[in-house]
């Protein structure tokens, strides 16, 4: 099974979960031992906080409908310390569905309340393909952003979650949703994390067990495919007849820059990214200018990387420390301070991998629901709309008196979210096939909207065999102040995860080093180990310094599996 260089898949040492039986509970605790509410959203980010808005907007000129939801009509279920606290995009977003969301809000007071930082107004885009070169070329449709706005999720965030709670919604932050609970084939809510549980699951002083959450529906908003979300997926099928989603991890930095960036860029590469098939390599780059309410220039820099790769050192974190080498990025960095970092996987495989929406007492919105054009490495306004869209269905269903919410999944296929994702529904797999033979079939698709014949298909990221190959080779060395390390990086992230909490990471502690490696060097948190000792060849030891993590959630997509830590645990974006 192991030890030949290239011969391995991290797909034949899965985690060990048994989904169902952990992440499903059968049943509700007795009613004196619940809390009630009437819509339980789980996960306060852009989609989440989008239902929890529009559901309070439709319910506030409907007393009679509030009133049958209960004392707690909207809660909102975020495990991080503040909504926002995990959130972090590229984020350039198209502004419609949030001016649809709020409409009252002017661009102008966007940027007022600080989440917004500025209108595109020109871009370029250039092929890399050395560390000096950089060639402008013409802008592809899908890096069209003339218009757009550039912001930050988690400010974004920040600012949904005082406007929900003005609006009435219970907020309840610093708390994990660990288990979705179905009664006679329908989900009933969820159950929240225990708190103060010592590294081997032991109760320590402070100790305070999880509650039942009961709801009349409920919407998982977990962002990238998340823990929830899986177990729902596998409980009610819903990734039947669907392609497997495959994903994407981002690499993001926000820099104060001595002087302002004229221009919204983007860099297809390929440096420093390999091109040769073997490598499996496609990624790209952004750089979007930022002016603050204070007149401060920022910019946020990131590197996206496709989890198909087959090399086992490639990095999104040493790629953006490499980027940054660029002449044309040194040009734009150099003299100014690193102040933000974070990391976040997404979800990239579009339209055929999206799974079914709805099943009965719950819905998908966002990111869980698979909501990305990664063509456009796109989503924030897909979140915004499909959690309108389930914020409107729910109460729909809510004045019918019925309990079927399936009329969402027709609403998101009618919206600008279905008509997008169809159109670049074919554009993405042929990447598959590496940039030379991928890229121009994927022109064509772009082009013609997807109408080449067939329904393009394509396998999980887990099922590359990988090999430990010479990526690294290119990765500069950290300096602290222009290229930096690992964990100097989680160290600005806020990360404030106690040494004794429980491991929430789910990985087979011995595996062949092709899989090992391909963890240690992909965890943008330094969190996976080997041992100095360890043998070249065969079966290594992984050590997991799981109190490390920022939760971006790749390790899911390359043979393991992220769960909940305990609330409040993990990073505390507050630009990203
Ligand atoms: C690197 C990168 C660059 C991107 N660039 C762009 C861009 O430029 N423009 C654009 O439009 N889109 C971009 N996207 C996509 C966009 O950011 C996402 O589509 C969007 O932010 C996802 O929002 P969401 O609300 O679905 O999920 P998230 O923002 O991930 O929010 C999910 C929330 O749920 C919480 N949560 C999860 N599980 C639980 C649980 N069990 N219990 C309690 N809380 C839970 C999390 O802590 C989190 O706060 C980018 C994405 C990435 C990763
Ligand atoms: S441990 Fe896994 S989920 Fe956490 S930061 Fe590393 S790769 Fe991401």
């Amino acid at each position: 099974m192991s030890g030949h260089n290239g011969k391995v898949a991290p797909a034949a040492y899965p985690p060990p979960v048994d989904t169902q039986r952990e992440f499903v509970k059968r049943g509700l605790d007795p009613e004196d031992e619940l809390i009630e509410v009437g819509v339980a959203i789980v996960g306060g980010g852009t989609a989440g906080l989008s239902c929890a808005n529009r559901l309070l907007q439709l319910l506030a000129d409907d007393p009679e409908t509030t009133e049958r939801l209960g004392e707690v009509p909207v809660a909102v279920i975020e495990k991080a310390k503040t909504c926002g606290g995990h959130n972090l995009s590229g984020a350039v977003v198209r502004p419609a569905a949030l001016q649809e969301l709020f409409p009252d809000l002017t661009r102008e007071q966007w940027r007022q309340e600080g989440f917004a930082f500025g209108e595109v107004t020109k871009e370029a885009v250039y092929a890399t393909p050395t560390s000096r070169l950089a060639i402008r070329i013409p802008t592809p449709p899908p890096f069209k952003n003339h218009g757009n706005e550039v912001i930050s999720v988690s400010a974004l965030a920040r600012y949904q979650q005082q406007q929900a709670e003005e609006a009435g919604a219970y907020i309840l932050t610093e708390t994990a949703a660990t288990q979705l609970i179905v009664q006679d084939g329908r989900v009933v809510g969820v159950r929240s994390g225990d708190k103060g549980r010592g590294k081997d699951g032991e109760e320590l002083g402070n100790f305070e067990p999880g509650t039942d959450v009961k709801a009349h529906a409920t919407v998982l908003a977990e962002g990238c495919w998340g823990h929830l979300t899986g177990a729902a997926i596998r409980e009610f099928d819903l990734a039947e007849g669907r392609e497997p989603q495959v994903w994407e991890l981002g690499v993001k930095e926000v820099w104060k820059v001595p002087k302002p960036l004229d221009r919204l860029i983007h860099t297809m590469g390929p440096w420093p990214l390999k091109i040769a098939p073997k490598y499996g390599q496609i990624g790209g780059t952004w750089i979007y200018p930022m002016t603050n309410a204070r007149g401060e220039h920022l910019v946020s820099i990131g590197f996206v990387v496709e989890l198909e790769y087959a090399d086992a050192t490639t990095s999104a974190h040493d790629l953006l420390q490499t980027f940054k080498t660029h002449s044309l990025v040194r040009g734009i960095l150099e003299g100014g301070e690193r102040i933000a970092w974070g990391a976040k996987a997404l979800p990239g495989g579009g339209y055929w991998s999206m799974p079914k929406l709805s099943m009965p007492g719950a819905l998908l919105v966002g990111d869980s629901g698979g909501m990305v054009d990664t063509m456009a490495l796109k989503g924030v306004h897909h979140c915004v709309k499909s959690g309108m869209l389930a914020a409107e269905s729910i109460y729909a269903a809510l004045k019918r008196g019925s309990e079927d919410l399936s009329g969402y999944e027709e609403a998101i296929e009618r919206s600008s979210v279905g008509r997008e994702l169809w159109e670049v529904r074919n554009a993405r797999q042929p990447l598959q096939k590496g940039l030379i033979f991928g890229a121009p079939l994927s022109g064509i698709q772009q082009i013609t909207k997807g109408r080449l014949p067939g329904r393009a298909d394509w396998h999980r990221n887990d099922a590359k065999p990988m090999f430990v190959g010479d990526t690294k080779d290119v990765y500069p060395k950290p300096d602290g102040k222009y290229t930096f390390d690992k964990l100097s990086s989680v160290f600005i992230t806020g990360n404030a995860t106690r040494d004794d909490a429980p491991n929430h990471i789910r990985v087979q502690k011995r595996v062949p080093r092709e899989v090992a490696e391909t963890w240690r060097w992909m965890c943008p948190a330094g969190v996976y180990e080997i041992p100095e000792d360890a043998p070249e060849h065969g079966t290594v030891d992984v050590i997991v310094n799981y109190t490390n993590c920022v939760q971006c959630g790749a390790i899911t997509a390359k043979g393991g599996r992220l769960t909940t830590p305990e609330g409040g645990d993990g990073p505390l974006y507050q630009i990203l």
